[in-house]
């Protein structure tokens, strides 16, 4: 693809060059993030007047924005308090009605507006008889030369800043169009781009519209265009990346991987076998893997991160493991000694409280060039400066959405450009994912291992808690665990807020005789691991916790999951947890305890109720809560959208990546 422009387009002058625009209107451009005449002309408006239609101040409401016109007929200031309160009021006319306007505590308003004038007033009535509007948005029309730009036409409403007045920024964009409208180019001029305006018509198109339709058509052009230069930015960092590094070669022999597959007593399911071809042709390639595994929890990425973790074992390299949470990290730790032990494989523990351990009855394997190969586990203490990993070949990260991009950055910069798996249980929207990551390869687990037990969902309000509790108390009494989690560790202040400390009594006598452990953050870690593996034992039968297991606790034989207060949890966080239960072969049930009555929440809940499956409850929550969240501390590393959606978008991203893929012959789409 042939590179943008590089001949300096006469949209990057600077604003101020501007006719009209003097200091003073310079700097409040500036507020508005606007410094130069691209600036201007990608400023967005944030809503449209249609002002060759009014409605008639007589057919008002109360629920309903609109636009009326008419003349000022009276107008005045009150001030009382001693003069420190004031109320301005306008009454306008159309000659079906008469309008109040009221402005509170804004006695500048004033010198707006003069009886006789002629004025547009938005907004929608906040008392009907008389009516009236509380703050409304208005314009007075002006006869005159640039009349015809605010008048009988669709006029663009756009954010302000303080002393902007949106009259003043309409005629400016307006004259500034006229001038630069044919020096807007398409940045792809190659790029056949189907069934849309040129990028210079959709300016317009975006400013002063023929018809309200075509806002939509518009944004959709100039948003094609940011997403094109996304793609082309995730491009040439990757292509950068692969042009300067080479990749170890750790694709392995299979000594090792055989007999674990063996020994592992259960058979790789099609989708863990295919994604580990992936990894393996990776990690013998040419360039160090960066490979993202999205599996939906339970899908079984540790067994694949292990034979990962093979392969680069095999061909004399070290390994490193990095987990979120110190429990977590414990949890790998005993699950890769003891499939890696009898391979005579070395495997270490490094967390923030307790130094490395060594697993003294270990056979220490020897790798082709006489060093024993290493799988050093840990949370990000493995970051630790001093901590050095030496003849690193690949780094697993699990549990990706608990790490920043700088972190991940920082560990994977220790080694020689080690290969990069990073797994993530929090399926990204594909769209996003490949927007966000799209310097990694991404590789699907999209199936369960069989032999699962069903997990029903309910919603229940606190009321109902004794018949929960009965029914817990069966399901312990046939040989089952639970899970019970509050949103906090000690009462934070907020009453409603269950504390876990001081439930814990409570819960011990509710369900006596069975045995109940605590679980939170402020524990120590060898009396955490203790209540753990008491758990995992069955010898601790119901398990009190913060969100502290959220992510990858594996007990099969706890099959209810019960969360209070579950209106304070994310959706994500809720498959999370809920992904703790339906391990085993009995039947699951997540108990989801609510009282919330606002929209949002119950909205979460239902979602929950009605689907297990991780990508969709990840796309309804990208519809919910938006991108941000989603994308946290990935989002800094992107470009601005101005007109761009990553929730919405999803066939322009598709669209920006099939033509910048055919353009550079790399992505396939
Ligand atoms: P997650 O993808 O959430 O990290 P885990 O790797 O913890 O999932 O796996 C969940 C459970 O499924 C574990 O108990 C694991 O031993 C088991 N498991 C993994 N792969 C398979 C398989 N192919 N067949 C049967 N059980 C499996
Ligand atoms: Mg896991």
């Amino acid at each position: 693809m042939s590179p943008p422009e590089t001949k300096i387009s006469p949209l990057t002058a600077s604003a101020s060059s501007l006719w009209g625009v003097g200091a003073e209107r310079a700097v409040q451009l500036a507020r508005l993030d606007i410094h130069n005449v691209e600036d201007l002309l990608l400023h967005r408006p944030r809503r449209y007047e249609d002002r060759r239609h009014f409605r008639k101040i007589s057919e008002l409401t109360k629920d309903k924005p609109a636009t009326v016109r008419g003349t000022i007929v009276a107008l005045g200031l009150k001030r009382f308090r001693g003069g420190s309160k004031s109320v301005f009021e306008i009454i306008l006319d159309d000659g079906t009605a008469r309008l109040h306007c009221r402005w509170w505590n804004l006695p500048f308003m004033e010198k707006y507006f003069a009886r006789g004038d002629e004025a547009f007033v938005f907004g929608k009535l906040s008392e009907t008889k008389p009516c009236v509007m509380t703050h409304p948005e208005t314009e007075v029309i002006e006869g005159g030369e640039e009349g015809f730009i605010h008048i009988n036409r669709i006029a663009p409403v756009y954010p302000l800043t303080e002393g902007l007045p949106q009259r003043w920024l309409r005629g400016l964009i307006w004259r500034t169009l006229e001038k630069f409208e044919r020096q807007i180019a398409g940045p792809w001029p190659k790029l056949p781009l189907k069934n849309l305006p040129t990028r210079a018509n959709a300016v317009r198109m975006t400013h002063f519209p023929e018809e309200l339709t075509d806002v939509e058509i518009a944004r959709q052009r100039l948003a094609l265009d940011e997403f094109i230069e996304l793609q082309r930015q995730i491009q040439s960092r990757r292509d950068n990346f692969e042009a300067r590094t080479k990749g170890l070669p750790c694709g392995g022999d299979n000594r090792l991987m055989k007999p674990f597959l063996t020994r592992l007593g259960f058979k790789l399911t099609d989708a863990q076998a295919r994604v580990l071809r992936e990894i393996r042709a990776d990690m013998g390639g040419a360039h160090p893997m960066r490979r993202l595994l999205q599996g939906d929890v339970g899908s079984g990425k540790t067994a694949v991160a292990a034979c990962a973790a093979l392969m680069a074992l095999e061909s004399g390299f070290n390994v490193a493991l990095m987990a979120p949470t110190e429990i977590l990290a414990e949890q790998h730790f005993r699950n890769f000694q003891k499939w890696f032990e009898l391979l005579g494989v070395k495997v270490e523990l490094q967390t923030g409280s307790r130094k490395i351990i060594q697993n003294p009855k270990s056979k220490v394997q020897s790798a082709p060039g006489g060093q024993p190969s290493t799988l050093f586990i840990g949370t990000h203490a493995l970051l630790t400066a001093g901590f050095d990993l030496p003849k690193l070949g690949l780094v697993i990260i699990d549990e990706q959405h608990k790490f920043g991009v700088a972190q991940r950055e920082q560990l994977v910069r220790k080694g020689n450009y080690p290969h990069l798996l990073v797994m993530t249980a929090t399926p990204i929207p594909r769209t996003l994912g490949l927007t966000l990551y799209g310097d990694l390869d991404i590789s699907m687990i999209d199936e369960l291992p069989g032999g699962r037990g069903q997990i029903k969902t309910f919603v229940r309000p606190t009321d109902k808690l004794p018949k929960v509790w009965e029914f817990i108390r069966e399901k312990l009494a046939a040989g089952r665990q639970i899970y019970v989690v509050y949103p906090r560790v000690e009462d934070s202040g907020a009453k409603e807020l269950k504390a876990v400390t001081m439930e814990f009594e409570n819960l011990q006598k509710l369900l006596a005789p069975f045995r109940v452990g605590l679980l939170h953050g402020r524990l120590k870690s060898a009396e955490r691991e203790n209540v753990m593996s008491e758990f995992r034992a069955n010898k601790i039968h119901a398990l009190l916790s913060t969100s502290l297991i959220e992510v990858g606790v594996d007990v099969p034989n706890a099959t209810v999951m019960l969360v209070e207060n579950a209106e304070q949890f994310g959706l994500a966080q809720l498959h999370q947890l809920r992904g703790r239960i339906g391990r085993g072969a009995h039947e699951s049930f997540c108990i989801l305890i609510s009282d919330a009555k606002n929209e949002e929440a119950q909205s979460r809940l239902k979602i929950l109720k009605e689907t297990t499956d991780g990508f969709q409850i990840a796309e309804a929550d990208l519809k919910l809560r938006g991108p941000g969240e989603l994308l946290g501390q990935e989002q800094s590393g992107a470009m601005r959208l101005r007109f761009g959606d990553l929730a919405e978008d999803s066939n322009l991203i598709r669209q920006a990546r099939a033509l910048v893929g055919k353009a550079a012959g790399i992505f396939v789409a």
